[in-house]
């Protein structure tokens, strides 16, 4: 690691201790600390995650200034706003800090969440892009996870930061999350480094399950992942359904909830259709077809078949035949 690199991870790290005490010491930080104990965190998940609170008045920039921190590498930070006249001011106020950590664990960034609604903020705000931070390439909590995932044989992808923290709580602790955007090739090279095997578990509502399918075409398309997907209650996502049902209910869930990428996909192409007419169905088995040419084991295909004749009330032999034309149309 060259000199300015660490000393800029020391920056971040110089910053996380600072919001973290700002947040379990001072009276300053109540309000923060009230919102994730609602949140149903405990003070260990705190501890462990390294939480923190940036308040409302100006905090890193006086810290810095009395320590006579180098202003380029301030301005390199990302934990500043410059103003036209080069001032620089702390760039995350009144906002729960979550420190992200790069693969070795060490602090490259931040994410802040607004503690109340705010209709004119984003609700999470991430620290700019630097020379430590890059967020196609980050994953939340690679550092942590991976002894975890190494001992469980398989990863667990969640959308959220929140989601993975309250896995943990719930002592899974082999979850990560991509950075609100959507998973990179990057980020699948480096799990695919780790361990064969993907759960995607994102939010059950209609962006989560877009997600999910965009996930798993990149997944198909750029690694040997065997992977799977679990399913939440429509409206849920993860740490909405741990806080709704329980450590064990959301352990349970975890294993039960899992279905293959095809299940998952044949009911995501259902998905705002009512499927009531001839020709809608009709459209359904044509866009349902090419994925099932693609199922290997004779007895899953028949499966698939026999769920799909019964319940349009289609000849299977039909369907067989035009799985024929397809596969012969892809070859
Ligand atoms: P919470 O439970 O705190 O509301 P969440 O994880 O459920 O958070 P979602 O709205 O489901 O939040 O979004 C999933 C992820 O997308 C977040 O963890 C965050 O990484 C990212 N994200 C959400 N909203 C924003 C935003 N306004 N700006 C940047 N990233 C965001
Ligand atoms: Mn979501
Ligand atoms: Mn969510
Ligand atoms: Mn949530």
């Amino acid at each position: 690691m060259d000199s300015k690199t660490s000393q800029l991870i020391d920056l971040q790290e110089q910053a996380a201790k600072l919001y973290h005490h700002i947040l379990v010491n001072t009276e300053a930080g109540e309000p923060a600390l009230n919102y994730l104990h609602d949140r149903g965190l405990t003070d260990e998940t705190i501890e462990t995650y390294q939480l923190g609170f940036a308040p409302s008045q100006r905090l890193l920039k006086p810290f810095f200034d009395q320590h006579e921190s180098d202003y380029q590498l301030l301005r390199q930070s990302g934990l500043f706003i410059e103003n036209a006249e080069g001032e620089l001011r702390d760039r995350f106020t009144e906002r729960a800090m979550f420190p992200l950590r790069n693969a070795s664990g060490h602090v490259v960034a931040f994410s802040g969440r607004l503690i109340k609604k705010a209709d004119d903020q984003p609700k999470y705000l991430n620290s700019p892009e630097t020379p430590l931070f890059n967020k196609s390439r980050l994953l939340f909590n690679f550092d942590l996870a991976r002894p975890a995932i190494r001992q469980a044989g398989e990863v667990t992808l969640f959308e959220g930061y929140m989601d993975v923290i309250s896995a943990t709580q719930a002592g899974v602790n082999n979850g990560i999350a991509s950075m609100g955007t959507s998973l990179t090739t990057e980020q699948i090279y480096a799990i695919e480094r780790t361990t064969d095997k993907l759960n995607v578990c994102y939010d059950g509502d209609e962006p989560g399950q877009r997600a999910i399918s965009r996930a798993l075409t990149l997944l198909g398309q750029h690694s040997h992942l065997n992977l799977s997907v679990i399913q939440l209650p429509e409206g849920q996502d993860p740490d909405e359904y741990r806080r709704a049902h329980g450590d064990e209910a959301f352990r349970q869930m975890l294993t039960t909830a899992k279905e293959p990428p095809l299940q998952f996909n044949l009911r995501f192409l259902r998905r705002n259709r009512a499927l009531d007419t001839d020709s809608e169905q009709l459209d359904y088995v044509n866009q349902i077809m090419p994925l099932l040419a693609q199922v290997q084991e004779p007895v899953e295909l028949d499966m698939y078949l026999n769920q799909v004749a019964n319940e349009f009330h289609i000849d299977k032999a039909a369907l067989q035949a035009q799985l024929k034309q397809t596969q012969r149309d892809s070859a």
